[in-house]
């Protein structure tokens, strides 16, 4: 088979390299790729926004199925217009990505379903939403919707906080005026994340992850695309899982395949494990990244039947295997992330990193300058490790960073605490 895989990040990274590994895969592409990926795939200079071009490389090269990373292509309908043309694509079509496009749609569907969330009101005007913040009283959350890369949500601790996050969605403080927002009931508990490989009307569960989106240690300072995680995540026993698929998965699927639009691909359920039981944060409509790249790593069985399963509808008797082991990734970022940060400087170390025991390096935002590699984004690297515990792939993953020298980067040095602490 001929594999196009879109995206050019860790998760592309994890993606590819597990991909790589089928032997069912004669040629691998990616587009566009980075410098890591190379070494997987052959990377292409195409963007996923252009579907027409996506299209036409297709099918030049004859590509037999394409994997969507990022939700950008998904939510633009890159799945409808690959399949319009005769494509396979691993993905949910625009119809059905408004599980993560649309936090309004996701709502309404969990009301009507009986699925586990937060109250929660819609608003479009901030008059009314400010009445219903001082009707609730604190604490509570104020999502605006639409795809906000993460900085649609304020979690107020007061009403006045609230009041002020009303207007700056409004206002356009996200970029542009939000066009409706979502007021909801604050959910105490531990987060975690659980994943499930869908087909339209079958869906099957794959792992658990938990992930540290604070940019500093203790889980300090500003809000990031994510600086590490790990799999699977002690709160996600066996019976817990069982609740997820029960009472969140299942009921999504067979809702979406009544209303018309089954939905395909990875389901990405972010979740707040309560004192009443697990209740959904958020979908999203791919793999998590960072959590794709543990996800990867404790695999056991060949990923590329289980997309194609997935893309054809045939997941009910599937069976996938995973490593018993845990895994953990630590990001290494531009020092500035999230905030301003230069890019091009040189990293060094990384073959040395790559010899400790149960490590995986993944790149995010690297560049290749003939045989070295520099930083070319801010998140940079993933550096990967699988041990017998979170605590012994920890201790694996930290050893690899020390290997790399690269000034211009940090990470944090405190990834998988949580789960450590358990163990222990
Ligand atoms: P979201 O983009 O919806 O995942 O929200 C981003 C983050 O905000 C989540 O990971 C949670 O930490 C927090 N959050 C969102 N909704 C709630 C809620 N209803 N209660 C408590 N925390 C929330």
């Amino acid at each position: 088979m001929n594999i196009l895989i879109l995206g050019s990040g860790g998760r592309e990274h994890a993606l590819a390299w597990k991909i790589a590994a089928s032997p069912l895969v004669d040629k691998l592409y990616c587009a566009p790729g980075n410098a890591g990926i190379a070494r997987e795939a052959e990377c292409i200079d195409l963007d996923a926004a252009d579907h027409k071009a996506v299209i036409a490389f297709a099918k030049e090269r004859k590509i037999d199925l394409v994997v969507v990373g990022p939700e950008a292509p998904l939510c633009a309908g890159i799945v409808d217009d690959l399949e319009a043309a005769g494509i396979k694509a691993f993905g949910p079509t625009k119809w059905a990505a408004r599980l993560e496009g649309s936090k309004g749609f996701t709502k309404d569907l969990c009301k009507a379903h009986n699925i586990p969330t937060a109250a929660y009101r819609r608003f479009k005007g901030a008059e009314a939403a400010k009445e219903y913040v001082r009707q609730k009283g604190e604490p509570i959350v104020v999502k605006a919707d639409g795809l906000a890369a993460g900085k649609g949500v304020v979690v107020a601790d007061s009403v006045d906080e609230a009041e002020d996050a009303i207007d700056m969605m409004f206002g356009g403080g996200l970029g542009q005026p939000a066009w409706e927002i979502v007021i909801e009931e604050c959910l105490i508990g531990e987060e975690a994340s659980f994943f499930a490989l869908c087909d339209g009307e079958t869906a099957i569960a794959l792992a658990s992850a938990q992930d540290h989106k604070r940019a500093f240690d203790g889980d300090k300072g500003p809000n990031t695309g994510g600086m590490g995680a790990y799999s699977p995540a002690p709160i996600m026993t066996p019976q817990m899982e069982k609740r997820v698929m029960d009472e969140i998965v299942k009921p999504t699927v067979a809702a979406l395949a009544k209303a018309g639009a089954p939905y395909k691909g990875v389901l990405f359920v972010g979740l707040m494990i309560t004192a009443q039981g697990p209740q959904l944060i958020e979908f999203n409509v791919r793999f998590g990244d960072p959590e794709c790249q543990v996800l990867m790593l404790r695999l056991m069985s060949d990923l590329v039947p289980a997309l194609i399963a997935a893309r054809d509808g045939q997941l009910k008797n599937f069976d996938l295997r995973w490593y018993g082991d845990a895994a953990l990734t630590v990001v290494m970022a531009s020092k500035g992330y999230p905030g301003a940060y230069g890019k091009g400087s040189l990293i060094e170390g990384l073959d040395a990193a790559a010899q400790v025991e149960g490590v995986e390096i993944f790149h995010a935002g690297t560049k290749a300058d003939g045989e070295r590699i520099l930083a070319n984004g801010g998140r940079v690297l993933n550096v990967c490790a699988r041990g017998k515990t979170v605590a012994e792939a920890q201790a694996r993953a930290y050893r690899a960073v020390d290997r790399i020298d690269w000034p211009q980067g940090f990470c944090r040095r405190d990834i998988g605490w949580r789960a450590v602490e358990r163990e222990t």
